[in-house]
């Protein structure tokens, strides 16, 4: 039997239905025991061993801002040196495990994560501000990356069994992909358990070890999926916890000499930052170093007059507010041509007026937004969006005690103003009419970004037009444009919007090895 059928088939990890009353008791005792442990404090973790330091991130809840849910230790440069050196120190044992063996512990992290399921979910309605449902979906993406990534590097293992190299007498050639080395794992914070996890499982399992940066507003998940990975096997070196100022800790690690990769997932400017500090070779630095780049995007729905409207108002409003548009796919734009531009303004306001604000514990629709900086950004941009347009909704703060902003739409937007090209990361929805189904398609084009995009229409002509021309990582037609589903949405974006690494994909592992081949005579 081959070692890719010790793992059955990859399937989904289902969406918990929480109508359902034994759903629902479960969450909310997990809300009950997760509550119980807010407060505490989380050491870093370098070299296996707990690290303290009086220097602290405090993360608290973005719903409740005097709510503390835990505070973390900060790395300083000499906590990232130290980590840098255990992780190169692991790296020798770690790529020599069998990747079967390093596979199967991403299985059992996976195993374990599901039977706790709702308490990962509860760390996140507190701690980032997701309902019940952003939340479980968040963690059922973690358990499906485990799961796909371990699968993913047995047949990246096997790749000459199963796609064999052309035979040539007289010699024995094999192509074997091996771990670069030691890497930088920076997360955002909108994903906090499902992107974490996914960048850190797939460098781990290619057989690289990692110094992982969590993102300051959500360290504590992120140390809880830490926990899970040791728990399961992991060996506690492998994965470095070294929460610590981006800026700092982050630059650092950025420019130094043995780092050999970057996995980063976060904003244009972050990115684009990271891209160039590393492509200067650092004294001692004998490697290019590889970058794995997912940022920002300006997504955006595409409406024709021969689509079912009220599927395109449910979708625009599903992607625009979905986590409160704090999704790198969030659709903060629609386009519409101008025969239904009327009509379909409306349904998208009737909609986005019934969303119901509150506590993301409540399980309230609509929640917070991240933190202070967010918060205030977000409210400017709506300042900038009322002069460019005419608002429909919203508009203004939600209640006081939290990060509360009102989902907002702003119609009649040209397509060059500010709202419709930056990416705001909020409530905020900016809609501009297209004279026909041509020009929407332009108009959709016309940002620096492109990651996710939706086209709405019957037309199969046109679809199929719009297939070819929507310039985009991941486009959908006659669906919202949030929601990938790893496997079988692979996700990653174009220009702007990243180096299109399709995480959740078979071609993701190829980023965290690199190809060796080697001939022997016969
Ligand atoms: P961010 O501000 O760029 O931060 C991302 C991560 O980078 C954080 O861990 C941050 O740490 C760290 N960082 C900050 N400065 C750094 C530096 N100089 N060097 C190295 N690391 C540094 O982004 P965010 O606000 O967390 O996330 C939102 C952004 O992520 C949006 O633009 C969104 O579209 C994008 N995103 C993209 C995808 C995708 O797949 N394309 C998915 C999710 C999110 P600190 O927290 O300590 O500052």
């Amino acid at each position: 039997m081959s070692q890719e059928h010790e793992f059955p088939p990859f399937v989904n990890e289902p969406f918990t239905d929480f109508g359902q009353d034994a759903h629902r008791e479960a969450m909310l005792s997990a809300l009950s025991k997760v509550k119980s442990e807010l407060g505490k404090a989380y050491p870093l973790h370098i070299g296996g061993k707990e690290v303290h330091t009086t220097d602290r991130i405090v993360s608290i809840n973005p719903a409740r801002t005097d709510e503390i849910i835990g505070s973390v230790s900060k790395a300083t440069l000499e906590h990232a040196e130290l980590a840098m050196c255990s992780a190169l120190a692991v790296f020798e044992t770690w790529k020599k495990r069998p990747a079967v063996e390093r596979a199967a512990l991403l299985v059992k992290a996976a195993g374990l994560m599901r039977e706790r399921k709702h308490e990962f979910s509860a760390w996140m309605v507190l701690e980032a501000g997701k309902n019940w449902g952003e939340a479980d979906a968040d963690t059922a993406e973690a358990i499906d990356f485990l799961e796909y990534y371990a699968r993913e590097m047995v047949r990246l293992d096997q790749t000459n069994e199963l796609r064999p190299l052309v035979k040539t007498p007289g010699e024995e050639n094999r192509l074997s992909y091996i771990p670069l080395g030691v890497g930088v794992v920076i997360p955002p914070w909108n994903f906090p358990l499902a992107i974490c996890a996914g960048m850190s499982a797939a460098a781990v399992v290619s057989g690289n070890t990692i110094l992982l940066k969590p993102a300051s507003t959500t360290p504590v998940i992120a140390y809880k999926f830490y926990e899970v990975m040791v728990e399961a096997g992991i060996p506690a070196d492998v994965i470095q916890y070294v929460p610590g100022s981006g800026g700092e800790i982050g630059d650092y690690l950025t420019s130094h000499p043995k780092t050999r990769f970057i996995s980063f997932t976060g904003s244009k400017e972050i990115g684009l930052r990271i891209n160039r500090l590393a492509a200067e070779q650092a004294p001692g630095q004998i490697w290019i170093k590889r970058i794995v780049a997912e940022m920002g995007g300006k997504d955006g729905v595409v409406v024709d007059e021969t689509a079912n409207l009220d599927a395109a108002a449910d979708a625009i409003v599903a992607s625009a507010f979905g986590f409160q548009g704090q999704k790198c796919s969030a659709g903060s734009r629609a386009i519409i041509v101008q025969q239904v531009y009327d009509e379909l303004v409306e349904k998208i306001k009737e909609r986005t007026d019934r969303l119901v604000m509150g506590m993301p514990e409540d399980n309230a629709p609509i929640g917070p937004v991240v933190d202070h900086s967010s918060y205030k950004r977000i409210l400017n941009y709506i300042e900038i969006g009322k002069k460019e347009g005419r608002l429909l909704s919203g508009g203004k703060p939600g209640p006081e005690g939290g990060y509360f902003i009102q989902p907002t739409v702003i119609a009649d937007v040209a397509g060059d103003a500010v709202i419709m090209q930056e990416e705001i990361f909020g409530p905020v929805l900016a809609i501009s009419k297209a004279s026909d189904w041509q020009e929407a398609i332009r108009m959709y084009n016309d940002t620096e970004f492109g990651l996710t995009g939706s086209y709405f229409s019957t037309d199969e002509k046109r679809i199929a037009v719009a297939l070819e021309e929507m310039h985009c990582g991941n486009l959908y037609v006659n669906r919202k444009c949030t929601g990938a589903l790893v496997g079988v949405h692979p996700f990653g974006g174009f220009n702007m919007s990243g180096t299109d690494s399709k995480a959740g994909g078979h071609d993701y592992l190829l980023l965290f090895t690199q190809a060796k081949l080697t001939s022997r005579k016969i």
